[in-house]
């Protein structure tokens, strides 16, 4: 989707619940430039922080929220979460702000902005049916494994005493398992972890194996509890798409970083 010339993605899904307000963004419609160019939206990358709060900014306006009112963690690639609230509002939105280390948001608080970024990883975003619930999760590869998404499929079942069957969710774009090779070291670790199947892991050459992400994440979250109809893949890949989204690996490290944000729509709550 384009609008004031910037492109994002939302998940049909998640739009038609009426429940949220929610995206993911591209490089598209920003103020960066060199390897950040041009819709950057993380200060941990070495671009100009005027520059991604500008991004942010532009961004957030889209879709009428204030883009100081986000809030965000210092992303850790591990299997934590944290709940959010009113008095976290502002959190990660401006540098040296972020307090909480962790890789899956939660709130409870409509107009929260959870916010997350990601430049392969997954982004997977959660919105309850039946409460006024929604959580964000980042999923590389370690977080996959950890089964970022069980965990928080747990605490929500057990700490808001939530129904899988009552979630809906949806994958941002990752890397594809074309451009994500990993050596045998953490191919054993997904194999050992039941992932052996092909349509998980792959060899490749060279004693690399093609790793998708996607199918784990998805595999983790059906047998959670998620139901089939209720959760939506995407099929962009960041690292195919180099005029569309940043790519950590691509890019070797020095790029940019695209954002997922969801909040529970105001009035919603
Ligand atoms: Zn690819």
């Amino acid at each position: 989707m384009h609008k004031g010339g910037i492109a994002y993605l939302q998940s049909s899904l998640l739009e038609k619940s009426g429940l949220v307000d929610h995206a993911f963004s591209t490089r598209i419609g920003g103020c960066s430039s060199g390897p950040f160019q041009s819709l950057n939206m993380a200060f941990h990358t070495g671009d100009s922080e005027i520059s991604v709060l500008e991004n942010r900014r532009r961004f957030f306006n889209l879709f009428d929220y204030n883009s100081c009112s986000q809030v965000s963690a210092v992303q850790v690639h591990g299997i934590e979460s944290a709940v959010f609230n009113e008095k976290n509002r502002g959190e990660g939105a401006c540098p040296g702000t972020t307090v909480k280390h962790c890789d899956a948001l939660i709130t409870t608080e409509p107009g929260l902005p959870l916010a997350a970024y990601s430049a392969d990883c997954q982004l997977i975003f959660f919105v309850s049916t039946g409460k006024p619930i929604v959580a964000l999760a980042h999923a590389g590869w370690r977080g996959a494994l950890g089964g970022i998404g069980v965990s928080l499929i747990k605490r929500l079942k057990k700490e808001f005493l939530l129904d899988p069957d009552e979630l809906l969710v949806a994958l941002s774009p990752a890397i594809c398992r074309d451009c994500y090779l990993v050596d045998e070291k953490i191919a054993r670790l997904f194999q050992d972890a039941g992932y052996s199947d092909p349509v998980y892991l792959e060899p490749a050459s060279d004693g690399f194996f093609k790793l998708d992400l996607t199918a784990v994440n998805e595999k983790q979250l059906l047998r959670a509890g998620i139901n089939k109809e209720n959760l939506v893949k995407n099929s962009w890949c960041s690292s195919c798409n180099d005029d569309l989204f940043y790519s950590y690996r691509r890019d070797r490290g020095i790029t940019g970083r695209m954002l997922g944000f969801i909040a529970i729509r105001r009035g919603k709550g």
